[in-house]
């Protein structure tokens, strides 16, 4: 089987900061690194490589500098590199980025798996992956913690609220992974990276895999961020101390003086 795993260069930070005057992300001075719900979608889809031969594509969409999280998954043990990088995609929201990964997908050729990280650490919405199953037309399994195929089954095992369920998938099929315990993100070693550095690695534009330009880029998104901004931020919490008698008598005076609960 072959696999593609989408990767997205993500800021090293869950905290994000904002410029307050032009609403747009601070990334001045953030170090970029590879998502790391992706990194944990390329551990799986490199097990899988280890116990069945599989082949393993990873796809990226990005600046120019993107190249790196793609060099490392090559140096992690991926067969093949691609950078989607062209001005054409910029200001893609998720539809249209998901559009661009599927076209990409399309020019990879026979994929029988795709894994994706369940969300990005910076956009946050969890709608890329399902959008390229979507724009592909293939089935999709979200929240994954463990992928494994016999023969022409694949087989996971998916979080929901309160326990797992178990699905089985004809390929070719999308798999979301969540950062569970049974795929450990890996470094890769000097040799690796080293040796990373011969494997198939292609960047192509809008035109090399075949994007219509009214589906990409601002023009191709359907969603329009009109302002960002930090929530307010929360009052402090107010702590009481003493015998468990007595800071529930403070916590009941201040429920009282804030008319929570009645005299
Ligand atoms: C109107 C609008 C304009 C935007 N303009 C820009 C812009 O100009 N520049 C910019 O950088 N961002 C821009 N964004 C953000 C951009 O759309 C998202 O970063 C991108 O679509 C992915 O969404 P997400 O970060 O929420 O990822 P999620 O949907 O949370 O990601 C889920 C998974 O999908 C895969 N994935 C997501 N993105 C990529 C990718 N690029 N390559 C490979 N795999 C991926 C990964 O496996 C990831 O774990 C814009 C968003 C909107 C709504």
């Amino acid at each position: 089987m072959n696999i593609a795993v989408l990767i997205k260069q993500v800021p090293d930070s869950t905290e994000v900061k904002i410029n307050p005057e032009t609403g747009t992300l601070i990334r001045a001075g953030v170090p970029s690194i590879l998502n790391p719900y992706d990194h944990y979608a390329l551990e799986a889809a490199l097990a899988l490589k280890k116990k069945h031969g599989f082949k393993v594509t990873v796809v990226s969409m990005g600046p120019p500098q993107a190249k790196a999280v793609v060099q490392l998954a090559l140096a992690l043990g991926a067969d093949e590199g691609v950078l989607l990088s062209d001005m054409a995609f910029a200001g893609s929201d998720t539809w249209a980025t998901s559009y661009a990964l599927a076209k990409g997908i399309k020019k990879v050729g026979k994929v029988d798996l795709i894994f994706a990280g369940m969300q990005a650490i910076d956009g946050d919405t969890a709608q890329t992956g399902p959008g390229v199953a979507q724009q592909l037309g293939i089935p999709q399994v979200t929240f994954c913690e463990h992928v494994d195929v016999d023969g022409r089954r694949v087989l996971a095992r998916k979080q929901i609220d309160g326990g797992h369920e178990l699905l089985e998938a004809r390929p070719p099929v999308l798999l979301t992974m969540i950062m569970g315990k049974d795929y450990a993100p890996q470094h890769p070693s000097f040799l690796a990276v080293n040796g990373s550095l011969k494997k198939p690695f292609h960047v192509w534009s809008a035109e090399d895999i075949g994007a219509e330009a009214q589906y990409l880029g601002l023009k191709g998104s359907p969603t329009q961020v009109s302002k960002i901004y930090p929530p307010p931020q929360r009052e402090k919490a107010a702590m009481f101390s003493g015998s468990g008698q007595e800071a529930v008598e403070k916590i009941l005076e201040l429920m009282k003086s804030e008319h929570f609960i009645g005299e």
